[in-house]
C-alpha cells in the first residue's frame, strides 16, 4: 500500500507515495472569517432577545454552505435594504453610505462586517473628495465594493476603470488626481494606470489599497496545479475568486474539479493519480478545505 500524505504544502516529493497537498493559504481570508463570526454572533444575540429578525444585505459571503448554516440559525439574505428590520449584517465588501444612513435613520441595528481593508479606500475617497481631487478608482464599476467607495467620494468628478487607456477620457483642465484601487485588482493594472497618470497630471496622489489575500491564493494555485495531476477547488460556484482559481488550474492543463460539498467528490477522479492538489477560494472556511483533503485521504486509503 502506498503511503498517503495530506498536508498544507505546495511541493510534492519525488517518491511513489500518493500525496494530497492543500495550498497553505487556501480558504477564507481574514475579512471573510470576521464576517462569518459577526454573522454567528448576530444570530445568537437575536435568539437571546426572543428571536428578533436578522438579515444580511445579499448572501453574507459567496459560499452557499456557510449561508445555509447561517440561515439555519435565522439569518435571511435580502436584496433591498428597504426590507431590513431588526438587525442587518453588512457584507465584507461594504455598502453605499446612503444605505447605511437610511438603516440608521430607521433604527435598524447594524452589524458592520465591512472588511477593514475595504474601509480604507472608503476613507481615502472621502478625504480626496474633501480636498478637491479628481478620483480615479481602478476596479469594476459594477462591483458593490466600488459602488460603496464611490459613495464616500460624494462628488461627480471621478473615473472608474480597469483600463489604463481610459485615462485619456479625463477632461482637460484636471490637474490633480487621486488613484485608489478596488481591493481585489491586479497590481500590474494599478501600476499601469499610475504610470499614465504621472505622464499627464501635475499632481498624482497614489493609494495602493489592494489586499493581497486573493493574489496569494492565485499564486499558490498556479504553483500547486503545475505539479499536481488533479486539482480539487473548494468554494461557492457563485464566487468569482473561486472560479478564478478553477481557471488558473485549468490553464495549467491540470484536470480540475470545483466542489461546494463533500458529497460532490467522485473518487474516480483520483484513480491512478499520485499527486492531488486541493485549494479553496477566499470565501471558503479553511476548516472545510482541510476537511476535503482529509476526506479524500481517508477514502483513498480504503480503496488502495
Ligand atoms: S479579500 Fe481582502 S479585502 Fe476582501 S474581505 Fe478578504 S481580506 Fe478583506
Amino acid at each position: 500500500m502506498s503511503e498517503i500524505k495530506s498536508k498544507r504544502a505546495l511541493g510534492f516529493s519525488s517518491d511513489e507515495s500518493v500525496e494530497i497537498h492543500i495550498a497553505p493559504n487556501a480558504g477564507a481570508c481574514f475579512g471573510v472569517v470576521r464576517a462569518i463570526k459577526l454573522g454567528h454572533q448576530a444570530t445568537s444575540r437575536a435568539k437571546q432577545q426572543g428571536g428578533t429578525p436578522v438579515f444580511s444585505l445579499g448572501p453574507l459571503i459567496h459560499n452557499p454552505k456557510v449561508v445555509n448554516d447561517l440561515a439555519a440559525e435565522g439569518m435571511r439574505p435580502i436584496e433591498s435594504a428597504e426590507d431590513a428590520a431588526g438587525t442587518v449584517v453588512l457584507r465584507s465588501h461594504g455598502v453605499r453610505q446612503e444605505i447605511e444612513k437610511d438603516l440608521r435613520e430607521r433604527k435598524v441595528r447594524i452589524v458592520d462586517a465591512t472588511c477593514p481593508l475595504v474601509k480604507k479606500p472608503q476613507r481615502i475617497a472621502q478625504s480626496l473628495g474633501e480636498k478637491g481631487y479628481f478620483l480615479i478608482l481602478v476596479g469594476d464599476a459594477n462591483h458593490p465594493e466600488v459602488k460603496g467607495v464611490l459613495s464616500y467620494f460624494g462628488r461627480p468628478d471621478f473615473l472608474v476603470t480597469y483600463s489604463p487607456e481610459a485615462i485619456a477620457q479625463i477632461p482637460e483642465g484636471v490637474t490633480k488626481v487621486g488613484v485608489v484601487a478596488q481591493t481585489t485588482i491586479e497590481l500590474k493594472v494599478l501600476n499601469q494606470v499610475i504610470e499614465r497618470c504621472r505622464k499627464r497630471f501635475k499632481e498624482v496622489a497614489v493609494y495602493n489599497t489592494i489586499c493581497d489575500a486573493t493574489s496569494i491564493r492565485q499564486e499558490e494555485a498556479t504553483e500547486l496545479a503545475a505539479l499536481a495531476q488533479v486539482m480539487v477547488v473548494v468554494g461557492g460556484k457563485n464566487s468569482s475568486n473561486t472560479n478564478k482559481l478553477v481557471k488558473i488550474c485549468k490553464d495549467r492543463n491540470t484536470e480540475t474539479h470545483l466542489i461546494e460539498e463533500l458529497h460532490e467528490i467522485d473518487l474516480n477522479w483520483f484513480e491512478g493519480k499520485k499527486k492531488i492538489g486541493v485549494t479553496g477560494g477566499a470565501s471558503t472556511p479553511m476548516e472545510f478545505v482541510d476537511q476535503v483533503g482529509e476526506y479524500i485521504a481517508s477514502h483513498l486509503e480504503i480503496q488502495l
